[in-house]
């Protein structure tokens, strides 16, 4: 184990050396996984979804509960080291890396554990879209979250979350119950209408500056499992007689109707006929989640 990293950093960004004993008494925990660069899992734990990031922390802790988050902010803090903290890895700024510090990586938390009689599920923040639809969909039911699966709940619903369903169902946060957080030193406290008020109001929408969330409670709503959606690909020199009519469909439409716009190279879909790939496009994209019968 490469234990003396010579890029580590304080939070002042003054260089550091990390000592062994830090190391070995975070890698006590028989659950957690303590990794530094070249180690298994050091190079999954730090790759996020803007590639153009190559960010290098010094030590990873691969969490797989609360008790490992609070050890890893109390190394950090002991050790005044540089501390990032890492979900879904969507965030396109690339802040969930840091350069140098100990890196938080929350992404094997996954569980999502949905009460279909109270309607309400319990999320952990490396849980995607995909995931947490996956469960409440079982039992048709849904919270308004993000267009893409592979996003995480956690950045995304601590920014604050729109997605198909806002219209209709409203901001992720809007749905949001309570939220645990474990502070900067080191306790675990629940945010939510009745207790810490203005943490609660803080984390939605605040980004990830209050603390590290390591389980999120949202409300529930009936949904699906069918939803009448799709893209409407056309030529993007059609934009100027489309626009208008789209703004006015908007205006108008229910609720229940999402449509995005969306002007980019069309991709390599297989849906779409390969003399369209590259060539420049508009396209409608649509969720309808009212009654489909
Ligand atoms: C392809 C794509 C599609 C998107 N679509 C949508 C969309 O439809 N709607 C929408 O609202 N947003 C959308 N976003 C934006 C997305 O919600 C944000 O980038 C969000 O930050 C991603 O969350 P994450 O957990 O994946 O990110 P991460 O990169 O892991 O984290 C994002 C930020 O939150 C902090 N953080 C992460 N987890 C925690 C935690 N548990 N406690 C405290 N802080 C934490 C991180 O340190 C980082 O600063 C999209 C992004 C991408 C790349």
């Amino acid at each position: 184990m490469n234990m003396m990293d010579p890029n580590a950093r304080t939070l002042d960004m003054q260089a550091k050396t990390i000592s062994p004993d830090i190391i070995a008494a975070l890698s006590t925990d028989v659950r957690v996984t303590v990794a530094v660069p070249g180690e298994d899992g050091y190079d999954a734990a730090r790759t996020i979804w803007n590639a153009m990031f190559d960010k290098r922390p010094s030590l990873v802790v691969r969490c797989l509960g609360t008790a490992d988050v609070i050890k890893a902010i109390k190394a950090a803090r002991d050790e005044k080291l540089l501390l990032a903290v890492r979900s879904g890895g969507h965030n396109i700024a690339g802040h969930a890396v840091c350069d140098g510090g100990l890196l938080i990586d929350l992404s094997l938390m996954k569980s999502v554990r949905v009460d279909p009689e109270t309607r309400t599920a319990r999320v952990e923040p490396g849980a995607t879209l995909a995931d947490f639809d996956n469960e409440a969909q079982a039992f048709g039911l849904a919270t308004p979250l993000g267009i893409n699966s592979t996003t995480g709940v956690a950045g995304l619903t601590l920014g604050g979350g729109f997605g198909w369903t806002t219209r209709k169902l409203g901001l992720t946060v809007d749905n949001l119950i309570s939220a645990d957080i474990v502070t900067a030193d080191g306790k675990l406290i629940r945010a939510s209408e009745r207790e810490n008020q203005d943490l609660f109001w803080a984390v939605r929408g605040g980004g990830g500056n209050f603390g590290v969330v390591t389980s999120f409670e949202f409300k529930l709503h009936s949904l699906g499992p069918e939803v009448l959606a799709g893209l409407i690909v056309h030529p993007r020199e059609n934009a100027p007689e489309l626009l208008p009519a789209y703004r006015r469909i908007v205006n108008e439409a229910p609720d229940e109707l999402t449509i995005w716009v969306i002007m980019r190279k069309a991709p390599p879909l297989p849906f779409l006929p390969t003399e369209w790939h590259g060539k420049a496009v508009l396209i409608f994209a649509r969720c309808y989640s009212g009654d489909v019968k």
